[in-house]
């Protein structure tokens, strides 16, 4: 049997009757959209954070975009990101109107580097938007000094960050507005697609409504500017609101799988130059994918399917490479760190039900490969 990076089949064994029942109560409560759940989910939601307001809607790429236009973003805006994402945080921003601009990332968190995005503000930028990848923060002091000083707004994409901790504060509650996608994959994830925005300020909250419900003021209302049709499904909501009060477990499975990959692997990082995931200073990592390092990674890669471990790069192409976004006149080079990290990075498997043995069996395949190289 093939060993993958993720996997949820477990997860349903351990849940199923959890899961079923929120199908029920959907099924069998007379409202199939935007009804209890929705309202339940994004009550529970905003609370876990300890934030005033929550806004469902259909996925986490439409999350940072309606995001990003409840702030006020929209064509002949710049929004300064980075490159090392998945694509869907650029493809959002591109959805807005407004034009990406990317900052590169740190060679040790593979985050965004902070100090570069001074020097990225133009007359025309309107947002920051920080992605806090594979499961912790991205370094906001100066990201808010940045913002303060240029009259910005910042939105956090979360998708790879549900409970992560910075200096204390939850990801999520550290910009204006916050996205989160909970694809299945995710540290939280639906047995399909989802997303939310968090925020403190109701004006924001009252445009994301409007905008995720074709631009209608209130239900039966008129359209004065169009929006679109992002509501959060009824029955993910519920399912939703069944597994955030498993969250805080899952992301401790996670971090036990980290601690033993650590262990096992902490000799190849010292003779066999594999780095290891470092945790940033004031972090609490929720390692929603665990990126490991090497240079000759491809070759890795390949043997590792010798042992039945297939794996996956977190990301392979760096968005400003992409064709799609071409005309941004990015060229080879302009992002540096961000480029050879796309050459050398891989994930392991990581997901809170991966049973111990499996774990031994990829750090083993590891070793085995390493050596021999
Ligand atoms: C998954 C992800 C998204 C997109 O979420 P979807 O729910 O798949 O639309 C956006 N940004 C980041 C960083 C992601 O990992």
């Amino acid at each position: 049997m093939t060993t993958y990076v993720w996997d949820y089949l477990a997860e349903y064994q351990n849940e199923r009757a959890d899961l079923l029942d929120a199908v029920e109560t959907v099924f069998s409560s007379g409202q199939l959209v935007l009804g209890p759940s929705v309202e339940g989910f994004e009550k529970d939601f905003a609370d876990y954070h300890g934030v005033r307001h929550c806004a469902g809607v259909d996925n986490g790429t439409n999350a940072v975009k309606l995001g990003l236009q409840a702030l006020g973003v929209g064509p002949g805006d710049e929004v300064i990101t980075v490159a090392n994402t998945a694509a869907p945080t650029v493809v959002a921003i591109d959805g807005t109107g407004a034009t990406p601009v990317f900052v590169d990332v740190r060679a040790d968190d593979y985050l965004m580097d902070a100090t570069q995005v001074a020097d990225a503000v133009t007359p025309r930028t309107k947002a920051l938007l920080p992605v806090h990848l594979y499961g912790q923060c991205v370094d906001m002091a100066p990201l808010r000094k940045v913002a303060e000083e240029h009259g910005l707004v910042v939105l956090e994409d979360c998708a790879q960050a549900h409970g992560a901790r910075h200096h204390g504060e939850l990801a999520g509650t550290l910009g204006d507005a916050a996205a989160f996608s909970f694809y299945p994959t995710k540290v939280l994830g639906a047995y399909g697609d989802g997303g939310a925005v968090l925020t403190d300020d109701e004006s924001v909250v009252g445009e994301l409504r409007r905008l995720r419900y074709y631009g209608m003021e209130d239900v039966y209302y008129v359209v004065q500017t169009p929006g679109h049709n992002s509501r959060l499904d009824e029955v993910q909501a519920e399912i939703l609101r069944r597994k955030l009060t498993r969250l805080d477990r899952y992301i401790e499975g996670r971090r036990a799988v980290a601690r033993r990959y650590a262990e096992g692997l902490a000799g190849l990082a010292t003779s066999h130059g594999l780095v290891l995931p470092s945790t940033t200073h004031g972090n609490d990592h929720v390692y929603y994918v665990y990126v490991v390092r090497h240079p000759r990674r491809d070759e890795i890669i390949e043997a590792l399917k010798g042992y039945g471990i297939s794996l996956n790069i977190s990301y392979p192409w760096p968005v400003h490479t992409m064709t799609g976004f071409a005309h941004l006149g990015y060229t080879k080079g302009s992002l540096p760190v961000t480029e050879q990290l796309a050459d050398e990075i891989f994930s392991l498997p990581m997901y809170p039900t991966l049973a111990l043995d499996v774990q031994d069996k990829v750090i083993a395949a590891l070793h085995e490969v390493l050596r021999a190289l």
